[in-house]
């Protein structure tokens, strides 16, 4: 039997504007969700309508001056003393409704935990959500209030082992941060190296502190990485350590800028990566809270939460893209042939030997695989 699957609607995030020269569209949300809807998917959902987080959920991270300077921006005016808070910087500017649609992205995220943590769903969707690099007192990456954070807490009050796993080409810092001595999180990032990629952090010798050493698992990749180097890191550290860890709970952080051809990242994976990713979480059968993620190449955030979506439901979808679709796309100046990638990418030698030494280092050093 198919088991039931939530999805928290995006539309009241539609129309919110980063601004016309930053890269997050949040328009994509809606390209998604009507490509979503063209492949029939969304009859197999139970559509939910966002709710605003309240002050107590989000304060489990934030701090108390932090969430009163967020809400005073709500108006979108800038004051010098929002700086201090990250707020008003290219990456994140003050906008009309920034308090708002932040709470808004929080509290759907906190849904899609109850859900989930009631037994009402087995796998719940909130495709506005992922914003991983909030950090308690300040805003940062484009992220104001770390929602995967507070499905994570909401979710421990039921489960004694919760593991984020987070796939999008940054590392997760704000998720980290938070459960970085807490041995109930198992915090899981593979991203572009931090050497060559915002937000500079998540190298493999991060791994937790004190109660919680071991509790974080980072795996950095050289630029360019291909899906080679990828799927062995899923095999041979990834999917070990989860079935080490022995989580009873699941959030997912699905960025699409790890897809080949984003802008603002630097990678080479295609669909074969991407898939396989959100096969192996669907494979667990767990409660499972999927959230989106960043995602700057518009056509790649479609394929790819349309194909996660698809997996949730166990629909195989056909190639072809829905015509009505593809108009609706071409308004907005977003053009795709393929759902799916055709061949796997291969990555140089350079890349090869740098995975190869960082996944010998984890398996020599990391209490969840050595
Ligand atoms: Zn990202």
């Amino acid at each position: 039997m198919a088991q039931r699957v939530v999805f928290i609607d995006t539309k009241p995030f539609w129309d919110f504007d980063y601004g016309p020269t930053h890269p997050l569209k949040m328009w994509r949300l809606k390209l998604t969700q009507e490509l979503q809807r063209a492949f029939g998917l969304l009859e197999q959902v139970e559509i939910v309508e966002p709710r605003m987080a309240t002050d107590e959920e989000v304060l489990v991270f934030h701090e108390p001056n932090y969430l009163e300077a967020l809400a005073s921006a709500d108006e979108g005016i800038w004051l010098p003393s929002l700086i201090g808070y990250g707020l008003g910087t290219g990456d994140c500017p003050v906008m009309k409704g920034v308090y708002t649609a932040s709470m808004l992205v929080a509290g759907a995220s906190a849904q899609a935990a109850e859900f989930v943590l009631e037994g009402k769903a087995q796998i719940a969707f909130n495709m506005a959500g992922g914003l991983h690099h909030a950090m308690p007192n300040y805003a940062s990456g484009f992220c104001y209030i770390n929602d995967p954070v507070v499905a994570i807490y909401k979710l421990l009050q039921k489960f004694e082992r919760v593991a984020y796993i987070d796939i999008d080409a940054h590392h997760g810092d704000g998720v980290q941060v938070a459960f970085y001595s807490n041995p109930k999180v198992l915090t899981i990032s593979l991203h572009e190296n931090g050497r060559y990629l915002f937000p500079g952090t998540g190298f493999e010798s991060e791994m937790g502190e004190g109660e919680g050493f071991g509790s974080a698992l980072n795996i950095p990749f050289m630029p360019y990485a291909g899906d080679d180097v990828y799927l062995r890191v899923f095999d041979e550290i990834v999917l070990p350590a989860l079935e080490k860890f022995k989580p009873q709970a699941i959030v997912t952080q699905l960025g699409a800028d790890a897809l080949h051809d984003d802008p603002i990242t630097h990678w080479n994976l295609t669909t074969h990566s991407y898939l396989r990713a959100i096969q192996a979480f669907k494979d667990m059968n767990l409660p499972w809270v999927a959230l989106g993620g960043g995602g700057y190449n518009i056509a790649n955030v479609c394929r790819g939460w349309t194909l996660a979506l698809a997996i949730a439901l166990d629909v195989d979808l056909p190639e072809r893209l829905p015509e009505e679709w593809k108009q609706l796309a071409q308004k907005y100046g977003v053009y795709l042939d393929r759902l799916r990638d055709l061949r796997p990418t291969e990555s140089t030698s350079v890349v090869r030997a740098d995975t190869e030494r960082v996944i010998n280092w984890l398996k020599q050093n990391h209490p969840l695989l050595s």
